[in-house]
């Protein structure tokens, strides 16, 4: 791994909480072992410390975890589903307490938080149903009195890395299928949103997961690095940024894991002029501003084709001046602030970026201050029009509240800029010609497309995942795929001697 590490060291002040590692059914916490500071991106203050692990802490987690694997692959499959509707039933019960600590670590608003919750209740949902997802295949009668058994079986320690953005959601679309299929997990989370983690591992614990089966391994780079290269470790799903996923998986695979990484976006809403303005506006502030544009399927990109964006424009304005900006918690705010200082200064960069590369700024969110919060993270929303597929602020992810519109001539235009992109996570189209729709979803070299609906992100029981530089993976993930991803398949051949119906002794290789 030689990818730079963005956090740095530093020893935690006494007063403050500590969030520490979570490994064989408790916290492990080292006096005087690093941590990094948590600030509450609202108003800017710093509220926690994290731990910081390295090698030793993953070590420990592996063995805990190796330790508790046979118990809980041989534990009757109807046992772990009555664990997984316990802890199904604590996350629904305990869904606001979650919520508020991610808009606390993360900054977004709280119903926003909420929504997020729900979605990764879904996936824990789908493994409710585990006896029948982990139901192999009997093929009888291959041959002669012979029949062939496919079976999946789990493959021991498997580990998620997960990003900031999703402290709850991206976390339960992988954590769940691995631990149905009788894995036992290492869970690495992003360190600027602790608290939310923090409460899975005990509700685990509440709902009766036997010790060991889960752990929570903090850090950055040396905990990812030590991950990564343990030869305990048997398959890891990574969801964040290219540059990371990347050399995660090509570490992984070097190193004889099952790795799939799930990466950075640049999505792209097209816009034709048969569509229902009023929707495609809400939609494209909705998308591309909501969460502050930190998700990985927000569209910042409106393809306008032929006259759209000039009837377009006026609503995005109108839109944009009652979007209301503030801390996550209060109400009626749409839009809370960036997780992080340093990341509020990349996106500014990216804002200044795209002025000097000649994209009409319609809208600048820069000069942005909360009255009674100038210390918190917050950025307005900026609109560009005019942008250009030449200009790097097209070309590159931002992650934060900025749109640029695209002008083309026509929809094959729209279409060959899709698929050109070097990222290709969501996409949608806004039309109200269901022709035009239905070529799209044919043409369009994307693997989770909207039809009028701005964020198309799959129910938690389907499978979700990107595609060339938003992906490393065979498969996607959850769903199907998930479960492909967390199992081996072993097919057994067997036959029963029957009498009368021995083979003579035969060196031919077996047939039918
Ligand atoms: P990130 O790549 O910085 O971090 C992801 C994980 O890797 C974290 O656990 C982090 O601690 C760890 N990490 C960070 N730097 C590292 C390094 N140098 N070496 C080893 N490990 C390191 O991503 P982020 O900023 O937390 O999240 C935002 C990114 O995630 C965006 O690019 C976004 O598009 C992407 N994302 C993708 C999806 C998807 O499904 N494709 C979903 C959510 C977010």
């Amino acid at each position: 791994m030689s990818i730079a590490s963005p956090t740095s060291a530093e020893p935690a002040p006494a007063e403050l909480p500590l969030l520490s590692h979570w490994i064989n059914g408790r916290v492990v916490a080292e006096p005087g072992a690093p941590t990094q500071p948590v600030y509450n991106p609202a108003t800017g203050e710093l509220i926690a410390h994290v731990a910081r692990g390295g090698a030793a802490e993953v070590d420990a987690a592996v063995r805990a975890a190796q330790a508790a694997f046979p118990a809980w692959r041989d534990t009757p499959l109807i046992a772990r589903s009555a664990i997984f509707f316990a802890y199904r039933e604590l996350v629904w019960r305990h869904r606001e307490e979650l919520a508020a600590l991610i808009t606390r670590d993360h900054g977004k608003t709280y119903p926003d938080a909420l929504a997020e919750v729900l979605r990764g209740l879904e996936t824990i949902e789908f493994a409710c149903g585990l006896p029948v997802h982990l139901a192999g295949v009997n093929t009888p009668n291959v041959s002669t009195a012979v029949d062939v058994l496919t079976l999946r079986q789990p493959l021991g320690v498997t580990a998620g890395i997960t990003p900031f953005n999703f402290p709850a959601m991206v976390p339960m679309w992988i954590y769940p299928i691995a631990l149905m299929a009788g894995n036992t997990f290492i869970w690495k989370p992003s360190s600027h949103t602790p608290g939310a983690t923090q409460r899975q591992a005990e509700l685990w614990r509440e709902a009766g997961l036997p010790d060991g089966v889960f752990n929570v391994v903090y850090g950055g780079r040396e905990a990812v690095g030590a991950l990564v290269e343990h030869p305990g470790v048997a398959a890891i799903q990574f969801v964040g940024s290219t540059p990371v996923g990347r050399a995660v998986y090509e570490t992984g695979i070097a190193h004889g894991k099952r790795v799939a990484a799930y990466t950075s976006a640049k999505n792209a809403m097209v816009v034709l002029p048969d569509a229902d303005m009023e929707l495609t506006a809400d939609a494209a502030v909705a998308a591309g501003y909501g969460s502050a544009g930190e998700r990985c399927m927000a569209q910042t990109l409106v393809l306008a084709v032929g006259d759209a964006a000039d009837r377009l424009v006026p609503l995005l304005l109108e839109r944009i001046g009652r979007l209301r900006i503030g801390p996550g918690m209060e109400e009626g705010v749409d839009m809370g602030p960036l997780y992080s200082a340093e990341h509020r200064a990349n996106v500014i960069r990216w804002i200044e970026r795209g002025v000097a590369e000649g994209a009409t700024l319609l809208v600048d969110g820069r000069p942005f201050v909360h009255p009674a919060h100038p210390a918190g993270f917050y950025l307005g929303v900026t609109l560009f029009d005019h942008v250009t597929p030449q200009m790097a602020i097209y070309q590159e992810e931002i992650f934060g509240p900025v749109l640029g519109i695209v002008r083309v001539a026509t929809y094959q235009e729209a279409v060959a800029l899709i698929n050109t992109h070097q990222y290709a996570n969501g996409t949608a189209i806004f039309t109200t010609d269901g022709g035009a729709a239905r070529r799209f979803q044919l043409e369009v070299d994307v693997p989770m497309i909207g039809v009028n609906v701005p964020i198309p992100v799959p129910a938690g029981y389907l499978s979700f995942g990107g595609a060339k530089g938003s992906a490393f993976a065979d498969l996607q993930m959850r769903g199907e795929d998930g479960i492909r991803f967390f199992t081996k398949q072993k097919e057994v051949t067997v036959r029963w001697p029957e009498p009368g119906r021995r083979a003579a002794l035969s060196l031919v290789f077996p047939g039918n």
